[in-house]
Parts: C-alpha cells; structure tokens; sequence
C-alpha cells in the first residue's frame, strides 16, 4: 500500500483536490469519526483503477502549516504538489519544495489547479515553465505537471494516470523485522480506548503484539489494527495504520511518539547529523543556535552544536551534534529537518548518522569529521541491503558493483542478508550461489511486493472470467509487464511453494474451481445429454458452441469434460476414452486397421473417425502407412 502527501501554499487547492479525488474532504473527517465512532485514520484514500489503495495525507489549511505537514510527510511515497494557476509559485511553494527535497522523497506529481479560472493558455504555459525552472535540480526535477480543476474535474483522469505511473515501480518499503509507527494522530473512540495512527515503517504490527509507546516506555498491547477503515490482523510497512492500543492512557501520548516492539530501540537525546543549510537561508548558521528538530513525527527542541567549522554558510553543508530537550526513537539513516524557532524559517536538513554518539564531541577533535564520514558510508550489511533496495532485482553480480564493497565483504554481506532473510534468491544454479553469478537476487519486500501482484492478477482474473481455467502465462506476463526472466522466476518460485499451479499455457490458483450458474448448469447438462445419445457421433464444435456460447464451451474443455479432436469433432472425454481403449482391443487382434474397419466398429461415420485418428496420429499413439494404421511401437 502507498502513501501520498500533499504539498503546495495555503489556499491553493489540496484539500479541495483531494476531496475530488477521494470523495472526502479531509477537514470533515474528525467530525466523521467522531459521527461514526470507527476507528478512522483522519486520512482520505482512493482506490486506483489497477485495485491498489493509495492513503492521502493531506494538512489543511491551518497557521503552522508547514510544522503540520512536517508531522505528516516522513512517511510518504510520493508528493501531490499543488500549485494554484491563478497565483502560481508562492513562498510556501518554495519552502515545500525545499522540505520535500531534504525529506528525500522519492518523486512526485505536480497538480497546476484551479485552471478554470483562466482563460488565457499563455499565463498557462508561462507559470509552467516558471514551475519547471523552480523544480529544477530538485526531487521535482522531470515531474509530470498536470492542469487540473477540482472545480470542474477536468484533467483528472490524467492525474490519476499519472499517479499510477509514478507509484507503480516503487519497491516496496523494507520489511526490517523492527518495526516503528511514529504517532501522527491520538485520539480515543468510545468503546475502544485509545487510538494512535501513522506511516507504519521498517516491519509489521499484529494485533496481540506487545508494545511500547517511546521515548515514555509505556507498555500496552495491540487490541486492533485498521487500515483505510477496514480491520487487518497484520499491519504491513508503507500503509497507513490506525493502532488500537489497550494498557495506556490516551493522556500520557502525544504526537511525535513511537509505536515499536518491546526493547526493539533506544530513545536518544543526542544525536551526530549531516546538515544541509538552504541556499536561500537567511543568514548563517553558528554554533549553539536553538533551532526546532523535525524527525518522524516529532517536533523537538535542540541545541546546535556545529563540528569542524566555526559557521555554516547557505547552501554549505556540514556536521552537527544535537542537543535535544526530549529523547526521541530515531535510527541511522533518518531524514530530519530544522528549523528557526521565531521568526519561523525552514533552515535546512539531511540524515541521521549516528543516533547514540559516545558522547559530547570536541568540535574541533582530530579525526572526529573523518569518523563521522565512515559512518555515514554505514556497514557492509546496510551498505549492500541499500544496493538491493535500490536495483530491485538483479543479478548479484550487478548488486555486489553497485554496493562497490570489497569481495571479502561483499560475501560476508550476501551470506548475512540472506540468512537473515533480507535478501531472496530467485535463481538456483548446480554449485551453488557465487558472487559473480549473474542469478537473479532481490530483496524479500520486492519480492513479497512482485509476488503479491502475481497472485492478485490471476485471482482478478478468476473473478473476470469465472469459467475459465486460468490465465494464460503469456497474458499474465504481459499485464504485470515484468521483464520475461524476473517474471520466470517469480512464477517458479510460487508455483514450486503450491500458491499458484501451471498447467500447459495456464496459470491459476490451486484452489481455483470453475462453477456454473443454475440456468449454465441446465445448459450443459442438455447439451451433455445430447452427446450421451450418440457417444461416437456427437454434435459438431459449432453446434456445441451454438448452444451453450462460446465461453461455457471452452469452459468443459478446460474442465476436460469434452475433448476436441479437430476443428469440427468433439467428444466428451468419457466416451473418446472408452474409443481409445476398444481401439486397443482391437488393435490386439490385428496389426493394421483401414479408417473403414475402424469406421464400422464405432458405427459411425467416416468424418468422425478420420478425425479421431488423425488426432491420434498427432499424438503420436497410432502411424500412418497408406491405407492402414498400426500402433506406434516404442522402438
Ligand atoms: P488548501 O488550503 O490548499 O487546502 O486549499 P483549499 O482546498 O481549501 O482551497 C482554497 C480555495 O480555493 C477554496 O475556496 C476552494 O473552493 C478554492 N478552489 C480549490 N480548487 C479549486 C478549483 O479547481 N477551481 C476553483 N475555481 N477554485 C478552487
């Protein structure tokens, strides 16, 4: 599941965007949860025309917008940026830019709405080029711009296309065996108690699972999980979830709290970052400046201490040590962002690197900048983990260039990641796994992701076609448009653990079965019965397909409870069997039939059985020698 955020100046539509595109308007939606009294999200969603649900995050439009979009905008695949056609870019415009940019968000799609208030398409064209100009060497930079209006609804199918078409390759978040909910919203539901909902990230939450609230440490227990206002017993990463938590009070949470399991981290009050002050900062930054820390979901105040210069200029980037009034669950490799308390001002950004320093650094230590730059870089394990979330899947020779490890550690790393499970081997070989094989590797969430998929596509497919088999490989292929090895392997992989089975050119669930409905269960018993009547000369395939329709026909092929010999003769499986086995009979008391003795045995007619043993010569059971036949003999 994904997660969207939006983004854009005050005013400039993206509630009203994402009323449109939901259905509802999110400012509503306390005063819905509380009408209703479900345990919602507070969060909009939409479902795609592929089936996938995607959850909106969305801030109205309140003072402290950016500290609130701040809160909700950690966990998000991909930004819907807002810019409003009439105004064009504004301050917010840029300082979301600038946010979304340090967050790392990994793409987006800019909304140029409220078009129907312009009649001009020059000022079109020309806050376009404004935006592409602004976008420009930014996570924006190449991002689809689509004019639309929430008003009219006009170019907002091509929204959601592009949409689809941005999320779609996304791997899928890490499932890290750990994970943590940073707490957007608290809140508690008569009858349930209370309710805690985030971006879940970095594993999976069952209900019954112990947890602890941080950096309080309160313990308490998963009553109930929802996802987009539906109850799961597990909770995957990357979604939206709403935690119903039993064992702690609503009051003692606030805003900015982890969800975690037991002892899975450690709350810090220090932590050694790599900051990136922004070009258009006002002014420099120097050591021991208050600022406010925004990471996860959590708005803390720090001290700035600044290691290895005496001031950071804007657009320098540099080493910090943060002082934080309150501890805080956060891990290496966190994006965080600052900013000036008052006058507010986003000053900048980047990465955690290490949330448990020794202790306070000597700004000007000998060695410390040095040290503080390999940890960045990170282990062998993280390094080589990162290469396989950002190929996908590929070969391992590929994952081991792009991890640009050492051989030795490179081994050593494969051989963890993959008996931790982090990492899944779609290819076997005889010898072995080698590092300089070109089999196929990925990460066990791409692969769950891909497989996902597999499965969702041939179980749409039973529920399109209910009287087919299956879906035919090819087309299976084709519709998750995977390239034919990676796809050969996903479906070698779960056809082998029994999730799904292969039979000649179709694929379906094991447990697929075709049922007809009542007034189709008459109309092949009919025709069936017609076919009793003259078991060796039936009805023809067209007759068949007459009567019944084409598709409930292919249905008794696939069932096997009529066999095709040729373009014209069928008969029902039962009867071309018990053909085969007087044939045999007949073939022990000589070795050579004419078509004609065989003819008149069956007492039929001659299209019928030309077309039987043709068929039999195709499959290889009877040969051809002028006028007669003889078994094919196994030489
Ligand atoms: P937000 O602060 O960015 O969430 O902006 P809102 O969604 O609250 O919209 C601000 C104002 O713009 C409201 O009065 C909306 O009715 C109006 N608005 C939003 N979208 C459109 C649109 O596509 N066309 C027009 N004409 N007005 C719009």
């Amino acid at each position: 599941m994904r997660v969207i955020g939006t983004a854009g100046h005050v005013d400039h539509g993206k509630s009203t965007l994402v009323e449109a595109l939901t259905g509802t308007h999110p400012d509503r939606l306390k005063e819905e949860r509380e009408r209703e009294m479900t345990i919602d999200l507070g969060f909009a969603w939409m479902t795609l025309p592929s089936g996938e649900e995607v959850g909106i995050v969305d801030v109205p439009g309140h003072r402290d917008f950016i500290e609130n979009m701040l809160s909700g905008v950690g966990g998000i695949d991909a930004a819907l940026f807002v810019v409003a056609a009439d105004e064009g870019v504004m301050p917010q415009t840029r300082e979301h830019l600038a946010i979304l940019d340090l967050l790392q968000i990994q793409g987006g799609i800019v909304a140029l709405t409220k078009i129907d208030l312009i009649e001009d398409q020059d000022w079109l064209d020309l806050v376009e080029d404004d935006l592409r100009h602004l976008f420009s060497g930014t996570i924006l930079a190449g991002s689809p711009i689509i004019r639309v209006s929430a008003r009219t609804k006009d170019g907002l199918p091509a929204l959601i296309d592009a949409l689809v078409e941005c999320l779609q390759d996304r791997p899928a978040r890490p499932d890290l065996g750990r994970p943590r909910l940073p707490i957007d919203r608290v809140f508690s539901v008569a009858g349930f108690g209370t309710v805690v909902t985030g971006t879940l990230s970095d594993g999976r939450l069952r209900v019954g699972d112990d947890v602890e609230i941080l950096p309080e440490r309160l313990r308490g227990r998963i009553r109930g999980l929802q996802t987009h206002k539906r109850k799961e017993d597990v909770a995957i990463p990357g979604g939206r979830t709403a935690v119903n938590i039993s064992g702690v009070n609503l009051d003692d949470i606030q805003r900015g709290d982890v969800v975690a399991h037991v002892s899975d981290y450690q709350p810090t009050q220090r932590i050694d970052v790599r900051f990136q002050l922004l070009s258009d900062a006002s002014q420099s930054l120097g050591h021991n400046v208050e600022v406010k820390l925004f990471i996860g979901a959590a708005e803390i105040p720090a001290r700035v201490r600044l290691l290895g210069k005496d001031m950071l200029n804007p657009g320098e980037e540099g080493w910090l040590q943060l002082e934080l009034k309150q501890a805080v669950a956060t891990i290496r490799g966190d994006r965080y962002i600052l900013r000036r308390p008052s006058p507010g001002e986003t000053l900048g950004g980047g990465i955690v690197v290490d949330p448990h320093p020794k202790g306070r650094h000597k700004r000007f230590a000998i060695g410390l900048i040095d040290q503080l730059e390999s940890l960045a870089v990170g282990t062998p394990d993280e390094v080589m983990l990162q290469a396989v979330l950002a190929l996908g899947a590929a070969s391992v020779r590929d994952v081991v260039t792009r991890s640009s490890l050492e051989v030795e550690q490179a081994n050593q790393a494969v051989k963890d990641l993959t008996g931790a499970g982090h990492l899944i081997w779609l290819e076997e070989k005889e010898g072995g796994i080698s590092l300089e094989s070109d089999l196929l590797v990925t990460s066990r969430t791409y692969y769950e992701q891909l497989a996902n998929k597999m499965v969702n596509e041939v179980s749409s497919y039973h529920r399109t076609f209910r009287l087919r088999r299956g879906i035919p490989r090819e087309e299976l292929k084709s519709r998750l448009r995977l390239p034919t090895r990676l796809f050969n392997a996903v479906l070698r992989r779960l056809t082998k653990e029994g999730t799904l089975s292969e039979a000649g050119p179709l694929i379906f669930e094991p447990n697929h079965q075709i049922r007809f409905s009542p007034s189709q269960e008459k109309a092949v018993q009919e025709l069936l019965a017609k076919f009793a009547a003259a078991p060796n000369s039936p009805p023809g395939v067209k007759e068949a397909q007459l009567e019944v329709g084409e598709e409930l026909y292919n249905a008794l092929i696939d069932l096997g409870l009529l066999t095709q010999v040729s373009n014209e003769v069928v008969f029902r499986t039962q009867d071309y069997e018990q053909m085969m086995s007087e044939l045999q009979s007949l073939y022990k008391k000589q070795d050579l039939l004419t078509a004609a003795q065989v003819r008149d045995h069956f007492n039929t007619s001659r299209k019928y059985v030309l077309a039987f043993l043709e068929h039999l010569d195709q499959q290889g059971v009877t040969v051809r020698e002028g006028d007669f036949r003889r078994l094919r003999t196994k030489r």
